[in-house]
């Protein structure tokens, strides 16, 4: 009952901001591709705040919910300032106590899948996308030392990423100690509403990395770092660990933010036609939209406009694996938009976007990293 009058409260305080004008649907991924209300942001306003009221959410309304991405678009588009992922955030961990016993079990096993890695790494290796090229470059004895979020599921899929960032970083002066701990951030856990796992993460990678007392933390992969810049709003003030994650999330930067004021012209970029994908977690989570692009544009690349460059790609953490049919609609969609240029590659910003998009794109789909580490020339 305390649980639900909160959640209420909490709820309660992020709608009345909205002032039903509707904005938000013309950027909403699902309103556009099924044309309800109900599947727009304004429409799962309504059904959070009625479920949280009626303390019941029906099977319909779990349905339309289930549909969201939380991709945030709605979030940038809002005039008001509602915060809706904060709100679904709310809505969602309620919803989990009313989920049928089948869909309990589905999305334990699958959260269990992907952040034990005895489970996950077996078959991520096979799953690979790419290798690391060449060696890692040993940064000079006097580099500064920054700290490099080594992640669960990229350094299976993808070692590449981290291993250019090493490279990179190296040549600019700078040695990347990976993280040690390699378990996930927690947002597989919070984005499936096991909050209480979660928080057990959140507290391990907060208490190992402070230990490291690195001035910077860097992040690849914008769902990780997104989850890891909000770590603090996951604590009451007061709470031991709010203070602390503040400073986690104070110091955490995505490796554009931190390449972006660094001098750049030493590094070997690879010769490419390239199309680039900011993913949700950049543009409407972290609000860095345009910022990969100004660097790649800095650097000669000047990846042609993208049509609904603000629609998520379908990924969306595990969205593509509980919504297939409507992930790959909009990833087929997504792709047509990013292939209009006749680019050679596709690069993005986030593990779980490029291997999505790689699943169905005759050309590579990378990091746009890799394209700073070119070891071929
Ligand atoms: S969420 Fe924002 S944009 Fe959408 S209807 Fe409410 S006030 Fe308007
Ligand atoms: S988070 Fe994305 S999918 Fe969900 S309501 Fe907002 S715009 Fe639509």
């Amino acid at each position: 009952m305390q649980t639900h009058q909160i959640a209420n409260f909490k709820a309660n305080e992020i709608i009345r901001k909205c002032v039903h004008c509707g904005f938000c649907l013309a950027t909403c991924p699902t309103y556009q591709l099924l044309g309800s209300e109900l599947d727009s942001p304004r429409g799962r306003i309504y059904l959070i705040k009625s479920s949280l009221e009626k303390n019941n959410f029906s099977s319909e309304s779990i349905k339309h919910l289930d549909r969201c991405l939380t991709c945030r678009s709605c979030e940038t588009t809002c005039p008001s300032g509602v915060e809706y992922g904060k709100l679904i955030d709310v809505g969602r961990e309620f919803m989990e106590q009313k989920r049928p016993l089948w869909q309990k079990a589905m999305r334990y096993s699958i959260r269990k899948l992907l952040t034990t890695p005895q489970l996950f790494n077996p078959i991520g290796r096979i799953a690979r996308h790419s290798k690391k090229q060449g060696n890692v470059l040993k940064p000079n004895a006097n580099s500064k030392k920054v700290l490099l979020l080594g992640g669960c599921v990229q350094p299976v899929l993808a070692p590449n990423i981290n291993h250019s960032i090493k490279n990179i970083l190296a040549k600019l002066g700078f040695e990347a100690i990976e993280t040690p701990q390699k378990q996930c951030c927690g947002a597989v856990d919070q984005h499936l509403s096991a909050e209480s796992d979660a928080l057990k993460k959140v507290k391990a990678n907060i208490d190992a990395w402070l230990g490291l007392n690195a001035d910077v933390i860097i992040s690849s992969a914008s769902g990780c770092g997104l989850m890891v810049k909000d770590y603090a709003s996951m604590f009451q003030e007061g709470d031991i660990y709010y203070e602390k994650a503040k400073l986690i999330s104070g110091k955490t930067q995505d490796i554009a933010e931190f390449l972006v004021d660094k001098d750049l012209s030493q590094l070997n970029l690879a010769q490419a036609n390239i199309s680039y994908h900011e993913p949700c977690t950049l543009q409407h989570g972290q609000k860095l939209a345009g910022l990969v692009n100004s660097i790649l544009n800095t650097l000669g690349y000047t990846p042609a406009p993208v049509k609904d460059a603000h629609l998520c790609c379908g990924s969306a953490g595990t969205y593509s694996i509980f919504q297939p049919d409507l992930a790959k609609q909009l990833k087929m969609n997504k792709l047509n938009n990013l292939n209009a240029s006749n680019p050679e590659m596709i690069v993005t910003a986030n593990i779980g976007c490029l291997m999505h998009l790689q699943k169905d794109s005759k050309i590579p789909v990378k990091h746009w990293v890799e394209l700073l580490d070119n070891q071929t020339n």
